[in-house]
């Protein structure tokens, strides 16, 4: 499906289709030079779901160095982190917090960014999306 260019040794290449900066390579899709990560090279659909299961279930993920940030409906525009350990509930569409005295239910479609803060990994970034959709 893709011609592959080669490997792309900076660490922190982000994937064009999700954000992701985990296994990205660069490859030429449609006669252009895009980065993919793993997941989308494979033309897998990762959601918010599987991304929040899979560092609570994948040994290669510690969950203690993980945040997750979401746009916070008090504050109109405003975003929030809080660290992976204050999820409380996984649910089909949404996840629960209890972070500081604040708990809360977010919606997946709120969430931007997956971000492991000690290496600089993400497993997702919304906004890549959002900006790719304006550009064309
Ligand atoms: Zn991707």
């Amino acid at each position: 499906m893709f011609q592959q260019i080669g490997l792309v040794t900076g660490l922190k290449n982000k994937c064009e289709r999700c954000g992701s900066t985990l296994g990205v390579q660069e490859v030429v899709e449609k006669g252009r030079s895009v980065f993919l990560c793993g997941s989308c090279r494979m033309g897998k659909r990762i959601t918010i779901r599987d991304l929040l299961n899979e560092v609570k279930w994948d040994k290669r993920h510690d969950p203690e160095s993980y945040s997750i940030i979401f746009i916070h409906r008090t504050d109109e525009g405003d975003t929030k982190e809080i660290p992976y350990s204050s999820i409380t509930e996984i649910g089909s569409g949404y996840f629960a917090y209890s972070y500081m005295g604040d708990e809360a239910t977010i919606p997946f479609h709120r969430v931007l960014l997956i971000i492991n803060r000690k290496t600089g990994d993400i497993l997702i970034d919304r906004r890549v999306r959002k900006k790719s959709k304006k550009e064309h």
